[in-house]
């Protein structure tokens, strides 16, 4: 499981209320994934957490076979490079995707939250199957 760090604490926050949170950058306008002190596009220190569109489309995937042990039981299934609306890209598993094929690529998914020991996880949906 991944554990929050001082950096990282917002975003597990935000994903504990069912909310996608990320960065955006107040200086130059750009929202920023992963989690960082300062924004990736001009370097300024002004970040803020904001709530995403929780939208994006399939970017890249593989299927896990072997996974470790925390998600285990979802095995085999897709873990997604996922490009949000709002431009940055973010890894996540794409649930409801039994045999995926080339097709999934460029296909729109919206998030949604599952439990993970005490932790809401963000995952992904397609926009298809909702
Ligand atoms: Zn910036």
């Amino acid at each position: 499981m991944p554990r929050a760090t001082p950096e990282t604490q917002p975003f597990w926050d935000g994903a504990n209320a069912n909310m996608l949170t990320i960065q955006h950058c107040t200086a130059c306008d750009e929202w920023v994934f992963y989690p960082r002190e300062r924004c990736s596009h001009c370097a300024a220190a002004a970040l803020e957490w904001r709530q995403a569109s929780g939208r994006g489309r399939i970017w890249s995937f593989i299927v896990v076979h072997r996974a470790e042990p925390a998600f285990a039981d979802l095995a085999p299934y897709v873990l997604a490079v996922v490009e949000l609306d709002e431009g940055p890209r973010m890894t996540g598993i794409v649930h409801g995707v039994a045999a995926p094929d080339t097709s999934l690529i460029d296909a729109p998914v919206i998030v949604r939250f599952d439990a993970r020991g005490d932790q809401q996880v963000p995952v992904w949906q397609l926009e298809s199957a909702s």
